[in-house]
């Protein structure tokens, strides 16, 4: 007899985690969320990401073994699926000296490194000879990666969930119980509950996990093409602000950032972090207007992203709260596309165990 899920949650967790489980045989996937592909806004962070595969997980961890089974999935998109919006790009990292011990630097530091556990897993990886860099420079590394363009990424992936018979519905929560209520899912009693709502699992009643926080990415969407994604290990401008720019597939544009504000909430861009973002990109990147000045970015628009940061990382485990059957997929921070089927695999491995003949919840 068919097993009825319902995910709470419509960002890359949620999305690609029904994708996965809607390939298994016995599931009817119902995907419940406050917001859907197509919004924008401050409790929905996908949308905001660029979105690179830039590993920051250390080797030899959970986190790195997410972000290697993502790579192929992604890879494949931006290889076969051109309507998915994932491209090919080279991606140079910038590493200076003067970083060493930054906020950026220590969250960057297997990704900073001449040898990272990932140079196996993407193509091209190579250390960038010291003639070629630009001053202020110390190092660098260069690799082909992917970017992935959200305003088509995301629908194409509710469209394949269509596809494979998963259902939708706009609902918002105040406890993780009203997700088995009556009418939770068309098809009646609800056997498990799958909690993929990022940041919002630090209110979401029932779970309310104090580590789960904000860090605050304000960006600038411009119309000038980098022709490639450059990124570096800190910034003058102090420990939470961050450079980094990266062009979307299939005309959305370049992503200009950022920003990495810990326990910031605030949901407006500040306009002098703006000019502060454009100036520093421009000066890394010099392509972007052609050697001229700010004056030349032709912008789309200012934007503000929370990502879901969890002290101890993604949380993918299952638990029992109150009777109901609940398997967590939630806290990417900034990590949530590159660890994405990853995270998704593992979590329909603990769906599956929940719910198998051998059910161990
Ligand atoms: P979200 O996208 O926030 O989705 C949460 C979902 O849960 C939403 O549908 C929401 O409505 C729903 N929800 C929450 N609470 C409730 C409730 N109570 N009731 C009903 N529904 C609820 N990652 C990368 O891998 N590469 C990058 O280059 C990258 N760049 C980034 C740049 C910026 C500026 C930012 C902000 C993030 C970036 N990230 C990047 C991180 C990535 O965006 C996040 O890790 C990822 O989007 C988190 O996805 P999620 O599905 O867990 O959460």
């Amino acid at each position: 007899m068919s097993k009825n899920i319902v995910i709470i949650g419509a960002g890359v967790a949620g999305l690609t985690t029904a994708l996965l489980a809607s390939k298994k045989p016995g599931y009817k996937i119902h995907v419940a969320a406050k917001h859907m592909p197509g919004d924008y806004d401050i409790e929905y962070a996908s949308p905001w990401a660029g979105a690179n595969y830039m590993p920051v997980s250390v080797g030899g961890t959970r986190p790195a073994k997410w972000d290697s089974e993502t790579w192929g999935p992604l890879a494949d998109l931006a290889q076969n699926h051109p309507e998915a919006g994932v491209h090919f790009q080279e991606c140079e990292i910038h590493s200076r000296t003067k970083d060493l011990g930054s906020a950026t630097a220590t969250w960057f530091a297997d990704l900073l490194s001449s040898n990272p556990w990932f140079a196996k897993v993407v193509p091209n990886f190579r250390v960038l000879p010291k003639s070629s860099l630009s001053p202020g420079v110390d190092s660098a590394t260069a690799f082909t990666s992917v970017c992935i363009n959200t305003a088509i990424y995301l629908p194409w992936l509710v469209s394949q969930c269509l596809a494979n018979g998963v259902t939708f519905q706009r609902a918002t929560f105040g406890h993780i119980r009203e997700a088995t209520a009556a009418g939770a899912h068309p098809r009646g009693h609800v056997d498990l509950v799958v909690n993929c709502t990022g940041l919002m699992a630090s209110k979401l009643g029932g779970v309310q996990d104090a580590t789960v926080v904000p860090a605050r990415g304000q960006i600038v969407i411009v119309r000038n093409d980098a022709g490639k994604m450059l990124d570096v290990s800190g910034t003058d401008d102090g420990d939470d602000e961050a450079c980094y720019v990266m062009t979307r597939a299939a005309g959305g544009g370049t992503i200009l950032g950022g920003s990495y504000q810990k326990g910031s909430w605030e949901s407006q861009p500040d306009p002098n972090l703006a000019i502060r973002i454009m100036k520093r990109a421009v000066a890394m990147c010099p392509a972007l207007t052609n050697g001229k000045g700010i004056e030349h970015l032709d912008i789309i628009r200012h934007g503000v992203g929370l990502r879901p940061v969890r002290e101890g990382g993604t949380r993918i485990e299952k638990e029992m709260i109150g009777d109901i059957c609940v398997v967590h997929n939630y806290g990417a921070g900034g990590a949530g596309y590159q660890s994405s089927y990853g995270c998704a695999n593992e979590t329909v491995n603990l769906i599956e165990e929940a719910l198998g003949p051998r059910s161990r919840l």
